[in-house]
């Protein structure tokens, strides 16, 4: 089994519906047990053109019984079961899935980069510190350290937790 960090986000609609919905999916899962969940935390869209609703974001801690490139399929399939519009650009979603981490795997491929290149904002960084502030991300360095760097402005916990 590898440890491995999710990062959900949602912008549209029923936000935490769609975050709580998504961690249901993945509990239910083959070959993948949810061992613990950060706080939510409410964010204010980065790198995106024009004007976007805020999103929630957490992090789910997983144990993975196969590759890193199933778990990619696995959360894409999560993605499009609750009915994400938009791939590729920064569009509005009901839900957004990434592996940020797959135990201390470096994976660059075309379409998976582990440590996900979002890995250091913010949200990312709290959610992993709530959860496992010690993890290393691979060439980065431990959470930590990477938390007492990060500007933590524009991020702010949201009263409700899943
Ligand atoms: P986005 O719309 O930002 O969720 O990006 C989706 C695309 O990112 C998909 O085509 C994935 O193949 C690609 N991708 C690359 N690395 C990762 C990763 N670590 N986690 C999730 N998606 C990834």
């Amino acid at each position: 089994m590898t440890r491995s960090f999710l990062s959900l986000g949602s912008n549209l609609g029923a936000r935490l519906g769609y975050l709580r919905a998504a961690v249901e999916a993945i509990e239910r899962g083959p070959l993948i047990e949810v061992a613990g969940i950060s706080k939510v935390y409410e964010t204010m869209p980065v790198e995106v053109d024009e004007e976007q609703p805020d999103y929630l974001n957490c992090v789910v801690e997983v144990r993975y019984g196969a590759a890193a490139v199933e778990l990619l399929r696995f959360c894409q399939g999560v993605e499009a079961a609750l009915g994400r519009t938009g791939k590729g650009g920064r569009l509005p979603r009901t839900v957004d899935i990434d592996i940020l981490l797959f135990g201390e795997e470096v994976i660059e491929r075309p379409h998976l980069v582990v440590p996900h290149p979002g890995i250091l904002r913010a949200f990312n960084l709290r959610g992993l510190a709530d959860l496992a502030p010690g993890v290393y991300i691979p060439g980065r360095g431990a959470v930590r350290g990477l938390l007492a760097g990060a500007d933590l402005s524009g991020i702010r916990e949201f009263g409700e937790s899943l």
